[in-house]
């Protein structure tokens, strides 16, 4: 009898291989009406019966052998996709990831799906919900709307061009629009249309910039390793804040697009991402597809499926959307590649920048990082020649770079936060007509929420952390100001105790500041400009970043305050003077890769000044302004600052120079975390002892730990860590494999949630 054939599936749970099931049961896979058959497909979804539920898979291979008792293989219960959603080369890159990463096949499949093709839902869609005027609606103008509803007069206004809209289209023009479309739909004035995934848009002219001599010889180099080599390299796109990496990069994908090949460019999660359309789509005058935390789930399922047929040649993503299926794709790029939104830092820890490099040497096309800050293990790659290094040293068109300059705040009087000479500065540029932004990283009133009489603080009941102070919405009956308290660990909320639970007095003092406050001060300071505060909070409350931003951008406020959201990416012309109040902490911090952090951060906020004709300045508040690093990155510029820190790591055997792996335990008791760890590392060290012995090699690897995380109790559970880390990938690598199935089947791990991190990026 021939043998049957087995499909490999790739199912969710903790299994690091796909398993087995029987393909050719012929009763399930003739469909009874047309008596065709049915076959599953290497890389389409299968339903696949598992321990008396049904569950979604992936078939990752057919084959004629099988790894589990021949007897004992169930038939797949129904085939899904009847073409592949992924090819070989995608499907290579998911088991490439299951492995690198330690993480569960099944897994790793379901994160490359979208939500809906995670559910069993057809691949093909035709299209999804929009809203649009009804015949009514069309014979209404603004005139029929009261001119006190401003909210629903911007919605209708938006309708008022006859275009079908989308809730993304809506989101990107537009905060908490919802009440107002009801309010018109129950009115009869709009009404839900389904419309096609593709729709056709008037897209803002092309801006008539010539590429300067720098962006061309970048373009120019990423094209001629495509054209005549035709295979896989890298390049760092280097350049300064403002000196026009996006356009380098438009003018690369023109020409790609012109060969007929689709662009993936992968985008931080800053909420930039439906400006960033615009601009593409205005360069490009063609369609770029959106894949971002805010959309709904069919107008993602219709991005990702326009990409995979082809119908859309550029997809401008964030994190997850390297996973999507191209048809034809020819060049990848990765902006702000140092940012850390393309680490996911729960359940698949995977970095999406590293997955991209990998993606584009399997597919053997060009992958382009670009950054004004690139993180060292980039930088690392491009020194060593593993990538190739291209800069963009000046700003584009007439703007320059601003001028740095440290403030030594030591025995400075300082009102809330703000020197002398800073507030000086603030008042000089707003005078000369400029925008002034204020950069603060902590969001909230206040970090601390103290008794004055006995000095108890707000702590969170379930982390070892205190309670962030909030001010702004809080209101008690009479109307005075109650404000509450949030964990900014854990989320929980609180109101703001009336009394002291220690000591029952009811005078409390706010230790430290957060955006809240220096709102506040800013305002008394100055009272006739328009502050605008942007934070998680703000955007959270108001809606939408991009309507915010805009306000920024169009000048229509004079001080700008906010947390790291603001840093990246933005393009607001007439800021002249940045602030940056309290960057200290990341000189001292356990975390190795603080000191990156901080100069990537203090270059970012910086950039935002000077971007148009008028000159920029930047101030940056220090107790420590003799700090070699900080003075080095000030002085000399970003590539000393990296050149020091590089030989840093390289002479404490830190990462780039070493590799990590990071296994974490987490429980609520307080010491499984611990035990499991340890009994953990006990038998790691036993297998990697007798690897050595019988291999007759020393090889190195160093535990570190276990020991408990900088925050030991987060969400109330005790956490526990254990690094390993090596100056050999593969074996370190081996280690863990060999490992990983005994972990599962361990009593101990029952009791405790762990975790794999490969590369971890935060301790
Ligand atoms: P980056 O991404 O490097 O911060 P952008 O690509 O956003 O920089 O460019 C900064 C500004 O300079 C943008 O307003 C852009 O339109 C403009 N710009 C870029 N390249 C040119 C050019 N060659 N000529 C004139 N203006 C340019
Ligand atoms: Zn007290
Ligand atoms: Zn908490």
């Amino acid at each position: 009898m021939q043998n049957p054939k087995i499909a490999k599936v790739a199912v969710p749970g903790p299994f690091l291989f796909p398993l087995d099931y029987l393909l050719d049961a012929e009763q399930d896979l003739l469909t009874t009406d047309c008596a065709t058959e049915i076959k599953a497909v290497v890389g389409g979804r299968v339903w696949v019966p598992f321990r008396n539920k049904k569950v979604i898979g992936m078939v990752m291979e057919i084959s004629e052998s099988a790894d589990y008792e021949l007897s004992k293989i169930k038939p797949i219960e129904e085939v899904i996709d009847i073409e592949p959603l992924f090819d070989a080369t995608q499907l290579g890159l998911l088991n490439w990831a299951s492995q690198y990463y330690h993480e569960p096949i099944g897994d790793v499949m379901l994160a490359a799906l979208p939500k809906r093709l995670r559910a069993g839902e057809n691949a093909e869609i035709s299209g999804m919900q929009y809203w649009q005027l009804s015949a009514e609606g069309r014979s209404k103008t603004l005139e029929d709307i009261s001119r006190r509803a401003l909210k629903q007069r911007r919605v209708f206004a938006q309708f008022l061009d006859q275009k079908l809209k989308s809730e993304s289209d809506l989101n990107a023009e537009l905060e908490n629009w919802r009440s107002a479309v009801k309010t018109f739909t129950e009115k009869g004035w709009l009404e839900t249309a389904h419309g096609p995934c593709l729709r056709e848009s008037n897209y803002a002219p092309a801006p008539n910039h010539t590429l300067n001599d720098a962006q061309k010889s970048a373009v120019d180099a990423v094209l001629e390793s495509q054209q005549i080599q035709k295979r896989f390299q890298a390049f760092l796109l280097e350049g300064i804040t403002g000196s026009g990496k996006t356009e380098v990069y438009l003018g690369m994908i023109e020409s790609m697009l012109k060969q007929g090949k689709q662009v993936l460019v992968l985008v931080p999660e800053i909420g930039l991402t439906p400006q960033m359309v615009s601009r593409f789509e205005a360069f490009l005058q063609t369609r770029v597809a959106a894949l971002h935390s805010n959309l709904n789930d069919s107008e993602r399922h219709c991005a990702w499926h326009l990409i995979r047929t082809g119908q859309i040649q550029v997809l401008l993503g964030t994190r997850s959307a390297v996973f999507t299926p191209f048809k034809n794709l020819g060049l990848c790029i990765i902006d702000e590649e140092h940012d850390l939104s393309y680490k996911q830092q729960e359940g698949f820890r995977y970095s999406a920048r590293d997955l991209m490099v990998q993606r584009a040497y399997r597919e053997q096309i060009p992958v382009v990082l670009g950054s004004a800050t690139p993180s060292l293990e980039t930088l690392h790659n491009a020194k060593t020649g593993r990538y190739t290094h291209l800069h963009l040293k000046q700003r584009a068109g007439v703007a320059k770079l601003p001028s740095l300059k440290l403030l030594d705040i030591r025995g400075e009087k300082i009102q809330e936060g703000v020197s002398r000479p800073l507030k000086t500065a603030m008042t000089q540029h707003l005078q000369a007509g400029g925008q002034a932004l204020l950069f603060l990283n902590r969001r909230g009133f206040s970090p601390v929420l103290m008794c004055h009489d006995c000095g108890w603080q707000a702590a969170c009941p379930s982390c070892d952390a205190n309670m962030t102070f909030h001010m702004i919405s809080g209101q008690n009956a009479d109307g005075t100001v109650a404000g509450y308290l949030q964990c900014h660990h854990c989320d929980e909320q609180m109101a703001k105790p009336h009394s002291c639970p220690s000591c029952a007095s009811e005078e409390f003092v706010n230790v430290g500041q957060g955006t809240e406050r220096l709102e506040e001060t800013i305002k008394e300071w100055f009272p006739d400009k328009k502050v605008l505060r942007i934070d998680r909070d703000t955007t959270r409350l108001k809606g939408s970043m991009a309507e915010l931003t805009g306000i920024a951008q169009r000048g229509e406020a004079d001080i700008l305050i906010g947390t790291q959201m603001l840093a990246k990416g933005h393009h607001f012309p007439n800021v002249t003077l940045v602030g940056l109040l309290d960057i200290d902490q990341g000189l001292f911090s356990a975390d190795f890769r603080a000191a990156e952090r901080m100069a990537q951060l203090i270059l970012q906020v910086s950039g935002r000044a000077g971007r148009a004709e008028k000159a920029g300045e930047v101030l940056i508040q220090t107790h420590h302004p003799d700090h070699p690093l900080l003075t080095t990155l000030i002085q000399q510029g970003y590539d000393a600052f990296a050149t020091k820190a590089l030989q840093e790591r390289q002479d404490a055997l830190l990462p780039p120079f070493k590799y990590q792996i990071l296994i974490r335990a987490e429980a609520t008791h307080p010491n499984d975390g611990m035990l499991f760890l340890e009994s953990l590392k006990a038998g790691l060290q036993n297998y990697w002892q007798q690897w050595q012995e019988a291999k007759m090699v020393e090889a190195d690897i160093d535990f570190w730990g276990p020991v408990s995380a900088p925050m030991l109790r987060r969400q109330g559970r005790y956490r526990y860590q254990l690094m390993l880390q090596s100056l050999n990938r593969g074996d370190l690598h081996r280690l863990i494999s060999e490992m990983q199935p005994h972990i599962y089947n361990s009593p101990l791990s029952r009791k405790v949630r762990w975790s794999i991190d490969v590369d971890p990026q935060e301790m």
